[in-house]
């Protein structure tokens, strides 16, 4: 590693060239998810419980769970408003404001069908349809999370989701913040239940007297819940979720020009989530590494979260690498959920970073502004999963299907080629399907 004179630094820095293939592999590798049997036992017992007692189970699971003993699960619309007096006028003000970004940048991904006449006569349609009844999970067992009611609320209204279903874990006091009921309400969900963990998911999966099943759960959750999602997804049919979830991510990747403080604020930003939280630099330059080691040391004195995020440092990775092209090459190979790149020539790096859930340029373009308010939703694939799904879009709350209308001459027109391939793949039935409205006169064969 790079010579390292100040013994107070948080980590030593790693330099790639020296790494061999093994040990390149253990830089980018993400501490193993906890595949405790343990976990997935208590999940499978607390989804057995909601799926035999309904709504018995879910009051004695958060008199157990959060500490409170409810008499209804449902938060009225009644509450709803008195969330909303209670704000005060700058806080209820951010909210809108970060609504208005998120929908922005949501209602330009809204979709139109697609209809083609792939030859004369043969109408191809791929309709897009939102999902029926969508369940928006909001965390609240360290920190109720307003802005996660808004990336999932707003994309659930803009898809025209009928039934939208928002589920978060009760405080002390049997209450959900007011920042989470107004979020809710100005993305139109209507239907809220104070229910959080795992037993929240379940009631969403099975249905309980009060709530009823929804087709799909979106959102983050500690690991009860991504548990619970992942094991009601492989248990009911029809039932799916958002995408694997995991601890946060982010890389920076950034040159001599890069402002250390700035870099530094980005790193403890994501640090600060949790201890699982993953923090990678990359940089061409060794004085810059060094300044943002010392910039992490001197803003860390200064967080609330500073334990948490101390923790989570010791597991990040500063790594020196020969040129940007090779930091390039290290970030496509994490391909991280978040990405910074803080470099004098960010836009042509960007052409070339291809794995990333979102990717944010330039100085002035912290990862917060996306966590909050630039408009894009914060809600991304971790662990890698980067390079095969997708940011959280309006894409996840509709589906898609095909509608197709052949006339009499349409289907004339490809017979020769469907008959064959059938041949080919010896299915006669098939054959037949073709042939016997072709060889029916043409006025009749409607009526025969
Ligand atoms: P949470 O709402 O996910 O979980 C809290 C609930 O878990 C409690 O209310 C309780 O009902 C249940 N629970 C607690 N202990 C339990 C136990 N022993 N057995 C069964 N159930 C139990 O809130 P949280 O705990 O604060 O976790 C939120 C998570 O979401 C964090 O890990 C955070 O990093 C993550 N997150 C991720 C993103 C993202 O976009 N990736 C965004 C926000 C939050």
């Amino acid at each position: 590693s790079i010579k390292n004179q100040d013994t107070t630094k948080l980590k030593d820095s790693i330099v790639w060239e020296n790494l061999s293939k093994a040990e390149r592999g253990f830089a980018l590798s993400r501490p193993a998810i906890a595949e405790s049997g343990l976990l997935s036992q208590q999940v499978e017992n607390i989804l057995a419980n909601v799926k035999d007692n309904g709504d018995k189970a879910l009051f004695d699971l958060t008199e157990k769970f959060d500490g409170v003993k409810l008499d209804t699960l449902k938060v009225t619309l009644k509450q709803v408003a008195a969330a909303k007096v209670r704000l005060t006028a700058k806080r209820l003000k951010a909210i809108e404001t970060a609504y208005g970004q998120i929908k922005r940048f949501h209602q330009a991904q809204i979709s139109e069908d697609i209809r083609v006449e792939t030859t004369p006569g043969v109408v191809c349609t791929l309709k897009t349809e939102a999902i029926d009844s969508v369940g928006l999970y909001i965390p609240a067992g360290s920190a109720p999370l307003p802005s996660t009611v808004l990336m999932l609320g707003v994309p659930a209204q803009l898809a025209k989701c009928p039934r939208k279903v928002l589920v978060c874990p009760p405080n002390k006091s049997g209450q959900l913040a007011d920042e989470i009921l107004v979020a809710a309400s100005l993305c139109g969900i209507d239907e809220i239940y104070s229910v959080g963990g795992a037993h929240a998911c379940g009631a969403l999966a099975f249905g309980t007297e009060t709530i009823m099943a929804v087709n799909k759960i979106f959102g983050p959750g500690n690991k009860y819940v991504t548990e619970a999602k992942k094991q009601l997804s492989q248990q009911v049919n029809g039932f799916a979720i958002d995408m694997p979830a995991g601890p946060s991510e982010v890389l920076v990747i950034a040159d001599a020009n890069a402002n250390a403080s700035f870099v530094a604020a980005d790193l403890l930003s994501q640090a600060e989530h949790g201890p699982d939280s993953q923090v990678i630099l990359l940089s061409n330059s060794e004085a810059l590494i060094n300044a943002v080691q010392s910039a992490l040391e001197a803003q860390l004195t200064t967080l609330s979260r500073a334990e948490i995020a101390r923790q989570a440092l010791q597991q990040s990775r500063l790594i020196l690498t020969k040129d940007l092209a090779q930091a390039v090459e290290v970030s496509n190979e994490y391909g991280p959920e978040h990405l910074i790149i803080q470099t004098d020539n960010a836009q042509q790096l960007l052409k070339s970073l291809r794995n990333a859930g979102s990717i944010f340029v330039g100085a002035y373009t912290p990862e917060s502004a996306g966590d909050y308010a630039s408009g894009t939703n914060h809600v991304l694939p971790t662990y890698g999963y980067s390079k095969v799904i997708s940011s959280l879009s309006l894409a996840d709350f509709s589906r898609r299907f095909t509608v197709q209308e052949i006339t009499r001459e349409g289907l004339s027109s490809l017979a020769e080629c469907i008959c064959e391939l059938t041949d080919a793949e010896g299915l006669d039935g098939h054959k037949r399907a073709v042939t016997i409205r072709l060889e029916a006169p043409a006025e009749n064969a409607a009526t025969k």
